[in-house]
């Protein structure tokens, strides 16, 4: 199955394994809805404790943001650990802290063919006004073992290459990947463990049956016991007012050319990945075949042509004005949940319905993570979530989101261009 974005990550990933639409009446213990990291973590951690396990997605796996973001597995939730300790506890900051670490040894027991090191983020700034805050949170994270420190202006030069960057923080638990091979990776290695993986299936209503569930598709339907919905930014009408939880933002992104080797050896020559401090942030890597990687915030409705990606090659241009000349090969976008709260949520309305939702742009590591606790909780309830529940809370007038996001997203960018 082919993936329908022009992406870098669509032209150089894995092959797909072979995930037939669903047709007909089915039953499994658990049906999951939506096949990117969270789901196909839940439903591979499921399988593996014994559970029967349908998968559905409305393309083929990965289809959604897991297919098309910028390939950083980086840990962490939005509010520094302190904070996160104090709102939720010791275990979600802990959680929170090893979602990296779990990807990526989920990756290495599993064998994924991802391309996935442990080579580092730097959270890079231009700001000098945001280095005291960038510190702090560095140093709880130290305070908590973490591998991290700072660096200052000349180091950011030499492992960037680029220009602007007064400092900024390492995290060397953090790591990068190809998200799309490693999305085809882990519905592989779920199928592998007895999970049944269907694309090109999407469910169209959700209904009680008795004690059960009855999952409806076009073509056929599923009587599960429990269900866990995981369609997080592209969750449409499927459940009650659950897609008014979230603002679906689109995040674009854009490779360059293959870069000649002498620029290749100077642009991020440690194989670090970077996001800026910014408010409305770009992120950065060099990806596959050699080619600088960049992407930050899109328009609210779909990008139609270059001209909508034209802010993230300004970006592009004004970090690493040596590439001015060198073409933009490929330009694509994928949806991102933002939350009031800048946090994922968790949702039971029933004991037997469970969903994840709102990673606010930052679900590689957590999306995987969040996956897997759901799956050993689903099989033992003794084992906890690591977020505490909360109930569906729709956006005030979300209808309007399009309008008072890009007022927020606007206010953000002045108040970023006035920081000194
Ligand atoms: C451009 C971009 C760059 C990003 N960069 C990063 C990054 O570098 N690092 C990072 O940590 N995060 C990043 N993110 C965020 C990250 O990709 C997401 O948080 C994560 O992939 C979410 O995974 P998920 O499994 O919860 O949802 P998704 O991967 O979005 O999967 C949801 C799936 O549900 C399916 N679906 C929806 N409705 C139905 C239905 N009714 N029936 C069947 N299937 C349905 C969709 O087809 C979709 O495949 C980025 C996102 C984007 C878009």
């Amino acid at each position: 199955m082919s993936h329908p974005v022009a992406s870098l990550w669509a032209a150089t990933a894995a092959p797909a394994p072979d995930t037939p639409p669903l047709a007909g009446e089915h039953k499994a213990d658990i049906a999951v809805i939506g096949a990117g990291f969270t789901g196909l973590a839940t439903a591979l951690r499921l399988a593996e404790g014994g559970a029967s396990v349908i998968v559905l997605n409305s393309g083929g796996p990965g289809f959604g943001g897991s297919g098309r973001n910028g390939g950083q597995v980086i840990p962490g939730l939005k509010y520094d650990p302190d904070t996160l300790d104090r709102l939720y506890g010791e275990a979600t900051t802990d959680f929170a802290g090893r979602t990296a670490e779990t990807t990526l040894s989920l990756i290495e027991r599993l064998r994924i063919d991802c391309q996935a090191r442990r080579c580092g983020w730097i959270q890079a700034s231009v700001k000098r006004a945001h280095l005291p805050l960038l510190a702090e949170r560095m140093r709880q994270w130290q305070a908590r073992g973490a591998p991290a420190r700072m660096l200052g202006a000349a180091e950011m030069e030499r492992r960037i290459g680029g220009r602007g960057f007064v400092g900024g923080w390492l995290d060397e638990r953090a790591g990068c990947l190809h998200p799309l091979s490693y999305a085809r990776g882990l519905a592989r290695a779920a199928i592998a463990a007895g999970a049944r993986v269907h694309g090109d299936s999407e469910a169209r209503a959700l209904k009680r049956a008795g004690s059960a569930w009855r999952v409806e598709l076009s073509g056929g339907a599923i009587l599960a016991e429990e269900v866990v919905v995981a369609t997080n930014a592209y969750t449409g009408p499927l459940w009650p007012r659950l897609e008014e939880t979230v603002v679906p933002a689109n995040s674009i992104q854009v490779a360059t050319a293959k870069l000649p080797a002498e620029l290749l050896g100077t642009i991020l020559p440690q194989g670090n990945v970077v996001s800026d401090s910014r408010r409305v942030m770009n992120y950065f890597r060099v990806g596959p075949q050699g080619r600088l990687m960049m992407g930050g915030r899109g328009p609210f409705a779909e990008p139609r042509g270059p001209q909508d990606y034209a802010r993230i090659v300004d970006a592009l241009h004004g970090f690493f004005p040596q590439l001015r000349e060198v073409p933009i090969a490929y330009r694509w976008s994928g949806r991102v949940a933002m939350t009031w709260d800048h946090l994922p949520h968790i949702h039971q309305p029933f004991p037997d319905l469970t969903m994840a939702i709102g990673y606010n742009g930052r679900g590689v590591a957590l999306g995987t993570s969040l996956g897997l606790a759901i799956g050993e909780h689903l099989l033992d309830r003794s084992r906890p979530l690591p977020l505490k529940l909360s109930d569906i809370k729709p956006l005030p007038v979300h209808g309007l989101y399009p309008a008072y996001a890009s007022i927020a997203v606007w206010y953000y960018r002045l108040r970023d261009s006035l920081e000194s």
